[in-house]
């Protein structure tokens, strides 16, 4: 299994590198942003799992930061952890309130800090497949709750038809789907979908995909089907 991603937001060093330094331990994979400008370039370039924010940041402070993540569609589902000072108070109420998830006063031990990251991805995790599960192939992401899909944490806007086809190919990674059963399938909606036209969906998924859409395979005289 791919190691969870923890993006830590941190401008002191020491600070950050005993972050760093226990989650890696821990077995999670970690990436850094020294300022709120950095932190927000690193979640739309790969979507961690989990993001670990400190408040007092340079330029764009870390209030700022959750705002716009948690205002976004594209990363409002990211659990935050805000990192503050004892005389914070009132801004963890602001970070709360804009849709933070937990936060952590400094100075803390790390091993709460680790206990408090398992603890939130456990209970986003349990959201998320309460709402309709997600599925995840390799970089290739499916929101079925949000409708939306994801290559490398990227949104790639599909129409209604061209995600249902998608979904339904990805529910069942290495199965064959005939045009018949697509169709069968992604009927009613916006337009009428024919055989035929279930090609022209796959040439245009392919298309807006990109390397993803090579997952998307032709099974000659069949169908189609997403490869593992
Ligand atoms: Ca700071």
């Amino acid at each position: 299994m791919a190691k969870e991603n923890i993006l830590v937001v941190e401008d002191e060093e020491a600070i950050q590198e005993l972050v760093r330094y226990n989650l890696s331990r821990e077995g999670f994979s970690v990436q850094e942003a020294a300022s709120g400008e950095e932190a927000l370039e690193r979640v739309h370039k790969q979507a961690p799992a989990l993001i670990l924010l400190d408040l007092m940041l340079p330029e764009l402070d870390g209030l700022e930061v959750c705002k716009r993540l948690k205002s976004d569609e594209r990363t409002q589902h990211i659990p935050i952890i805000m990192l503050t000072a004892k005389s914070e108070d009132a801004d963890v109420v602001t970070g709360l309130e804009l849709g933070a998830d937990d936060y952590i006063t400094k100075p803390f031990s790390p091993r709460v800090l680790v206990a408090r990251v398992r603890a939130l991805l456990r209970r986003n995790k349990r959201e998320e497949s309460d709402k309709e599960e997600t599925i995840q192939i390799q970089n290739l992401l499916i929101h079925p709750g949000r409708h939306e899909v994801l290559v490398d944490g990227e949104v790639i806007p599909l129409t209604h038809t061209e995600f249902q086809v998608l979904h339904l190919l990805a529910r069942r990674p290495g199965w064959v789907f005939t045009r018949y059963q697509i169709v069968d399938a992604v009927h009613g909606d916006d337009y009428a979908v024919t055989e035929r036209s279930v090609d022209v969906q796959i040439v245009s998924l392919r298309k807006k995909l990109g390397d993803a859409g090579k997952k998307i395979a032709t099974v000659r005289g069949v169908g189609y089907k997403l490869e593992e």
